[in-house]
């Protein structure tokens, strides 16, 4: 069976159409007539500047057009689709009055420092860079700006989105998202053969946290998974960076050397943290910290997070290539998350049918189920904070 009726299949039967209007509803159904959604059909194109008063209409609308994807855009101060009549322009002046802080990490911003992969490709390997990205930037949005109602979800492609759903996030100002988003912004995506980081006396908190948690991960998965000094590319990779952060070709020169009289990355990687145990130089008394955090921090596309009129992937939105579903996960839990298992179309499709007849256990449905309770869990606990608008 094609994709099409399967997708239609999906939106009758698992799309958690209420559970998503709670949430955008924000304890006001008004805000949520407010809310920009966007329907991509075939052939790249988007029906925007949707907007839905219920469930009903956002259930009906859906099944009936049947989407590819859908997106979700900001809250504006009159009906998106009021805007978009030409005559209506003179009558009232478009603005955007709420919306979540968000962050986009995509996997191809670590193409330079991961060697499982390629492209859109995402395995369990490269899922260890997400899982990190997650746990940073989750804590320090929790411990540095105090938010608490933060929704977690897997693209369905390349990455993770992150939804900030405070009050307070919705409503800053698009200077204060650029700096939110500049303060998360260590690293930048592309490629590093430059210097990036470099820490002047100690650490600043907030690395230093983020050090906690990459450093017990950094031999076992860059070094030893991720092999980034097995290769004579790894190492002139690597090398580079040296030299880059000691400001130093001789370290450089040095370094290969050694590296050439040995044999696995991980005995290479040993001999580096003996060279610069040696060393009393205080620039290098930080490299090796240096380092991990340029192979592991967070890359944000950070455009997303700035552009207060950016669309994003709705949760459980199928994806338009892959047709796996934009699942919410449990940031506690992202260790065990497996995208390559992501439920997709037609597997709830197919396993429904199983269901029906008397199958238990089914990988897709379950895990699909788990996405929608972790779903129904933010939100209660927003519902019960009432931090409303
Ligand atoms: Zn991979």
């Amino acid at each position: 069976m094609s994709i099409v009726p399967q997708r239609m299949f999906y939106y009758w039967n698992h799309f958690p159409f209420e559970d998503c209007c709670r949430w955008l509803s924000y304890g006001n159904g008004y805000i949520l007539s407010l809310r920009e959604v966007s329907f991509g059909i075939s052939d790249g194109m988007f029906f925007r500047n949707l907007s839905f008063n219920n469930a009903l209409d956002f259930k009906l609308n859906a099944r009936r057009i049947n989407p590819e994807r859908i997106d979700l855009g900001p809250v504006y101060n009159i009906s998106p689709a009021l805007a978009v009549i030409e005559q209506s322009k003179s009558l009232f002046k478009q603005s955007v009055t709420q919306r979540e802080v968000v962050f986009d990490i995509d996997i191809s911003d670590y193409e330079e420092v991961r060697t499982c992969c390629i492209g859109s490709n995402l395995c369990r390997k490269c899922w260890k860079y997400m899982a990190i990205a997650c746990k940073v930037i989750d804590l320090a949005l929790r411990e540095d700006f105090g938010y608490c109602h933060i929704l977690w979800t897997y693209s369905g492609g390349r990455g993770v989105h992150c939804w900030v759903c405070d009050e307070e996030a919705r409503k800053l100002k698009p200077a204060e998202r650029e700096a939110v988003g500049d303060y998360l912004q260590i690293i930048k995506s592309g490629a590093f053969n430059v210097k990036k980081v470099h820490f002047e006396k100690v650490p600043h908190p907030s690395v230093k946290r983020a050090l906690q948690i990459i450093e017990p991960e950094f031999v076992k998965t860059c070094v030893e998974e991720q092999n980034i000094l097995g290769t004579e590319e790894g190492m002139q990779i690597f090398l580079r960076m040296i030299s880059s952060l000691c400001n130093s070709e001789t370290v450089k020169e040095d370094l290969k050397e050694i590296f050439d009289t040995l044999e696995t990355s991980g005995q290479r990687w040993k001999a580096f943290l003996d060279f610069f145990k040696k060393t009393n130089e205080w620039r290098t008394v930080f490299v090796a910290e240096e380092l991990m955090i340029q192979y592991f921090y967070p890359r944000l596309d950070i455009g997303v997070t700035k552009v207060l009129n950016h669309l994003l992937k709705c949760p459980f939105s199928p994806h338009n290539k892959t047709q796996k579903i934009c699942i919410p996960f449990d940031v506690e839990k992202v260790d065990d998350f497996d995208p390559t298992t992501a439920p997709n179309i037609p597997s709830l499709f197919a396993e429904t049918q199983l269901e029906k007849a008397g199958e238990t256990n089914l990988p897709a449905l379950t895990k699909f189920r788990e996405g929608v309770q972790v779903f129904q869990k933010f939100v209660s606990k927003l519902e019960k904070y009432k931090c409303y608008a």
